[in-house]
């Protein structure tokens, strides 16, 4: 620590420690042994994720991994995914993320960044997922990514049945 009457680093001593904020924080009472000031330094857990997410009517949650995992696999149910796969998917949606964002990202475009990874991994998850997603988006919006989709998928796999039957 650079003492912040004299200047000088690491001439400092601590005289007192101690846990504040619910013992997240580590409040210490520094003394310089140059000049005698004491001054009070802060120490933090530094955490991994501290994303927060901005929504549709711009109130602000904390990021779930958690979330995003429950809506892969809702959207996967009974195709040939595994649980890795899924985790890969989320980990993938997390760089695309921790690319652009290091603070607050929309939840729109967390949606955007999943659905093109979806969209890679398999056609009927995408479909699926992109029904729900949309439910709450414009509605021609949604309309349009079905009509292109629906061509896709019936080709590359035409023993589905409905794709929205749950
Ligand atoms: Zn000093």
């Amino acid at each position: 620590m650079r003492c912040p009457s004299c200047k000088e680093a690491n001439k400092d001593k601590v005289i007192d420690s101690r846990l504040t904020e619910g013992g997240g924080v580590i409040r210490r009472r520094r003394e310089c042994v140059e000049c005698g000031r004491r001054f009070t330094t802060k120490e933090r857990i530094e955490e991994e994720l501290r994303l927060t997410v901005v929504k549709r009517d711009g109130s602000r949650v904390p990021y779930d991994r958690q979330k995003i995992s429950y809506g892969v696999s809702h959207a996967c149910y009974k195709l040939p995914i595994t649980d890795s796969d899924i985790d890969g998917l989320v980990d993938d949606v997390e760089g695309d993320i921790f690319k652009e964002h290091d603070r607050e990202v929309s939840s729109e475009e967390i949606g955007e960044f999943l659905v093109a990874r979806l969209r890679d991994l398999n056609t009927v998850a995408y479909v699926r997922f992109v029904s729900v997603y949309r439910k709450y988006s414009d509605v021609a919006e949604f309309v349009e990514e079905i009509r292109n989709v629906k061509h896709l998928a019936e080709t590359q796999i035409p023993q589905q049945g409905s794709l929205f039957s749950e």
